[in-house]
């Protein structure tokens, strides 16, 4: 066991004029030596049914309805990272970029990273927790490319890369329009991007602290990031955890390519992380979506951190 009641440390990063936002869209905290910049893409809507696609409707509309949400469209936040260990910057994942005008309210990862004083041209590794459009889409953004270093390498698991050939779609509920730009998107990235793939089977150290693990479940390739120094730990969990999976992690999520297999990730991440006492950030957690998670009978809960100013 780590020292793992360390409340993560707010620390101070290079301060550039904010852009005018009435919100705040980053919070970092340092783990160990490492620092963990949390920084929100905004907010996807997609239809509420897909959080839960092997309920009955009216269980699903009850949950929906007991925390004050729409039954139309679910407010699903959308967080990227910015992680420093050593003389390296890492981004894991990259939002939606601007190619979607049905999400107007998301996309706006690159330029709130550089409000946040992050330089492309810094980015020495990027992580793929996998390669949906929410989640490639910042680097496909027109200009980024062209703005990273060209010795740039791109984490993602093999299996990854390979699903995105031939993906199978046939145990999603994603509307068609989004099957269509998850398709576009994952080619339209490994073609931009081929020349700094480094692709890995199950694991692979990034950074000193820094390693991402295959998971499988939401996509073939789906991969975790464990970061750990001095003792503290946080789990960057990707697609892994929704909102709903602490209630029910048994309810399929419309996105999951292999959503039984999902069910099963999660309740073992669960479990990993109240054992541990690990720090949780997820993409799709409300901002800052760093928080913990405990044993609650059979079940787990998600306890948010406080946040420090
Ligand atoms: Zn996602």
């Amino acid at each position: 066991m780590s020292n793992a009641q360390t409340i993560p440390r707010k620390v101070v990063t290079q301060e550039r004029p904010a852009p005018d936002e009435l919100v705040p869209s980053r919070y970092a905290v340092r783990v160990g030596d490492i620092d963990v910049l949390v920084i929100s893409d905004g907010i996807l809507t997609p239809p509420a049914e897909s959080m839960a696609t092997n309920v009955e409707p009216e269980v699903r509309d009850a949950w929906l309805d007991d925390r004050f949400l729409s039954k139309v469209a679910f407010d699903w936040a959308l967080n990227a990272v910015v992680v420093r260990s050593g003389d390296q910057t890492i981004l894991i994942d990259s939002g939606l970029g601007e190619e979607y005008p049905d999400f107007p309210r998301a996309g706006q990862f690159v330029h709130r990273m550089e409000a946040a004083g992050v330089d492309l041209a810094a980015v020495t590794d990027v992580v793929l927790t996998h390669m949906h459009f929410d989640h490639v889409g910042g680097l496909l953004v027109e200009g980024v490319k062209e703005r990273m270093r060209p010795d740039l390498r791109v984490h993602v698991c093999a299996a990854e890369t390979k699903f995105w050939q031939a993906p199978d779609f046939s145990l999603t509920a994603m509307p068609p329009a989004l099957a269509d730009l998850a398709r576009k998107a994952s080619l339209d990235f490994l073609k931009a991007y081929r020349s700094n793939l480094r692709t890995f089977d199950e694991e692979a150290q990034v950074a000193p602290g820094v390693v991402v693990t295959r998971t499988g479940g939401h996509t073939p390739g789906h991969s975790v990031v464990r970061i750990s120094s001095g003792g503290e730990r946080l789990m960057f969990g990707g697609d892994a955890l929704f909102p709903v999976s602490f209630d029910h992690p048994e309810w399929h999520n419309g996105f999951e390519h292999d959503p039984e297999e999902a069910t099963l990730v999660r309740l073992r991440l669960m479990r990993e992380l109240a054992e541990t006492g690990s720090w949780l950030v997820s993409t799709h957690m409300p901002f800052p979506s760093v928080g913990r998670v405990a044993t609650a009978g059979d079940l787990y809960r998600w306890v948010p951190a406080w946040w420090d100013y």
